[in-house]
Formats: structure tokens, C-alpha cells, sequence
């Protein structure tokens, strides 16, 4: 069997490319080039921008290029995520910065954020230049019950005009293509069947299936797909 590759397609020119080398094509898109040309001829000021990759720590099927301000905050960052990818009911979030802190029952350096909690000295008001440079890795995780956690890496820098604030997605992944049992594309997933890395359901084998329809979710394009309530 081929090695999976992934595949993804570039925003600008629609290409679509493996995984491995999408960091590559967006250096090179003439699409891309053009876009960028045009946002610089306004004249307005130009900042420092960082390219990221997001991935499912978890799910790397599952994955993002984008580009934010390097004054942006975490916060901004965790508003795009959950909006793109995650939100179901509001969980709590975190960013980490060593892979040793990824520890979900270790709530003593906790920095989490939440829509619903209380602002303060947290790490979501801090600017990402703050806390990570060109060349770092850092991770992210939704929900602290049945977790999402995130893999994200500065792939690169430059000098561009970008309001701060915003997260403009660069590429992303195909739907990767998942068989129900029977051969046919699944569209519903079981959450409790997910567990043993099973329960992916055409719509016909879904209505016979042994756990009933109600703990069913859709077929989604998110490293959440089957968890909680996470309908996309
Ligand atoms: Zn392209
Ligand atoms: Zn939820
Ligand atoms: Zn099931
Ligand atoms: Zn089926």
C-alpha cells in the first residue's frame, strides 16, 4: 500500500499537494505571489508575519498553513481554532510550550481560557512573538474530558500587511476518505464505537447500526470528528 500523503490544496491556486510538501509550494505559488504583491501596494505599514502549521497531535490526516500577525495573540489564535476546527460546547483550551507539559492531569501551571471564563493573567492575551519564534513548536489542546490536542509549528516569517488579529488560512487538508465497513464513503461516525477506532457508517449500515442512532455524529473535516457533540 502507497504511504499516506495527505493531501491538501493550496488556497490560492487550488493546487492540490501532499502534505509534505505544501510548506514548499506556498513559497514557490505564483498565486500566491500575486496576492501578496497586491496587499503591499496599498503602502500600508508592514509588520512581522508568522506562517504556522497546525496539525492533530493525534490526527496529523488532519491539518492546517496559516498566516497571522506576529503581534496576534494566543487568544486570537484559540478563537480561530475553535472556529475552524473544535467548538462544540465551550470547553476549556490551553497552549503549552514544552511537550512535558502536555499533561492533562497536571492543572498547576494551568493557562487555560475559556469564552465563558474570566480574563486575566492568562496566556491568551499574550502576542505570539512573546512566547514562540520562527522554528518552534508548541501544542494546544480543546476540551480537558475528551481532549483535542493540537500539534502547531512556526514554519516560517516575513514582512507583510496583515491586520492584527486575523488568521487567513493558507491551505488545508482534502477530506481525508473514510469506508464504512461495507465499502461505501462514511458519512456518520459512532462516539461510542470511535473509542476502538471503529464506527464509521455509510447512511444505510447506519440505520441497523447496534447503538442506536442517537449517539451518531456527521462526517466532518476536523481532527474533532466523533467527539462530544462536534458536528463541524
Ligand atoms: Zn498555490
Ligand atoms: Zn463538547
Ligand atoms: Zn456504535
Ligand atoms: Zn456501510
Amino acid at each position: 500500500m502507497a504511504r499516506a500523503t495527505y493531501p491538501g490544496k493550496c488556497q490560492f491556486c487550488q493546487g492540490e499537494f501532499p502534505k509534505g510538501r505544501m510548506t514548499r509550494h506556498l513559497r514557490a505559488c505564483e498565486k500566491r505571489k500575486a496576492a501578496l504583491e497586491k496587499s503591499e501596494k496599498k503602502g500600508r505599514k508592514k509588520q512581522a508575519i508568522f506562517h504556522l502549521v497546525v496539525e492533530g497531535r493525534d490526527r496529523p490526516m488532519y491539518w492546517l498553513h496559516v498566516e497571522t500577525r506576529a503581534g496576534s495573540t494566543f487568544g486570537d489564535l484559540d478563537l480561530f481554532l475553535r472556529d475552524i476546527w473544535l467548538e462544540c460546547c465551550g470547553h476549556l483550551s490551553n497552549f503549552t510550550f514544552r511537550e512535558e507539559d502536555f499533561d492533562e492531569d497536571d492543572f498547576d501551571n494551568f493557562e487555560g481560557s475559556s469564552p465563558f471564563g474570566p480574563p486575566g493573567s492568562k496566556v491568551t492575551a499574550k502576542k505570539l512573538a512573546d512566547r514562540v519564534k520562527p522554528g518552534d513548536v508548541f501544542f494546544y489542546e480543546y476540551d480537558f474530558g475528551s481532549t483535542t490536542a493540537l500539534k502547531l509549528k512556526v514554519v516560517g516569517h516575513r514582512e507583510g500587511v496583515m491586520k492584527k488579529g486575523d488568521v487567513q488560512v493558507l491551505a488545508r487538508n482534502l477530506p481525508p476518505e473514510i469506508a464504512c465497513d461495507c465499502g461505501k464513503p462514511a458519512v456518520l461516525v459512532c462516539t461510542e464505537c470511535m473509542w476502538d477506532e471503529a464506527g464509521w457508517l455509510c447512511k444505510s449500515c447506519a440505520k441497523n447500526h447496534e447503538c442506536g442512532d442517537d449517539i451518531l455524529l456527521p462526517v466532518v473535516n476536523s481532527p474533532r470528528v466523533g467527539v462530544c457533540g462536534y458536528t463541524g
